[in-house]
């Protein structure tokens, strides 16, 4: 099991991994979607949101194609000034992305801070795979399909924490890997 590296440059003499950065709000399930790539409980998931650290990243694996996934965090969601935290970490993290996975509540759908972050997004112009998090079952797949109003292109549906429809995420963020 790999340790997480603090900073996501290449170490001296290896080619560089392509960087996919998960970003949203707090709480929307962004750490159990890392756990779930990485396929072990390792990235801070809480109930109590705003524990993930500012950024970790961690070695991850989807069909033999190797890339360093950074998840992102850290903010006390009832703190002071925190749409603004969300958009600012969206934009450290963006730079440091081939591919950015925007995640999304569907159970809660798009909140104004969403939207911040989607201008955030746009200005990048980073391709991005849309995450419509929380859809544990068929029956919440309609409130996935109303992301398609963010303008973001297809929200693709998941449940990070049962597992359901992310494997069709990944395959979405391999081909979006330049
Ligand atoms: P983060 O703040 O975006 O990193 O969110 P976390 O991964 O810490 O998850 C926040 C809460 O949402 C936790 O209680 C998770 O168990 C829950 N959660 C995450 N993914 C899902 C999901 O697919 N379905 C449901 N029902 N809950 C989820
Ligand atoms: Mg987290």
């Amino acid at each position: 099991m790999s340790e997480p590296v603090e900073t996501v440059e290449a170490e001296a003499g290896q080619p560089p991994l392509p960087v996919v950065a998960v970003v949203g709000r707090p709480n929307v399930g962004k750490s159990t979607l890392v756990n779930r790539i990485l396929g072990r409980r390792e990235a801070v998931v809480e109930d109590v949101p705003g524990v993930t650290r500012d950024r970790v990243a961690y070695d991850a694996e989807w069909a033999g194609q190797t890339f360093t996934l950074l998840d992102t965090g850290g903010w006390d969601p009832e703190g002071e000034g925190m749409a603004a935290r969300i958009t600012a970490q969206a934009e450290v993290a963006v730079v440091a992305a081939d591919v950015v996975v925007f995640v999304v509540d569907s159970t809660v759908g798009a909140t104004d801070a969403d939207e911040a972050v989607v201008r955030v997004l746009r200005r990048a112009a980073k391709p991005v795979v849309l995450a419509a998090n929380k859809v544990d079952n068929a029956a919440s797949e309609a409130e996935a399909a109303a992301l398609w109003n963010l303008g973001l292109g297809e929200p693709h549906p998941v449940s990070a924490l049962h597992g359901r429809g992310s494997g069709d995420l990944l395959d979405a963020v391999l081909e979006a890997l330049p």
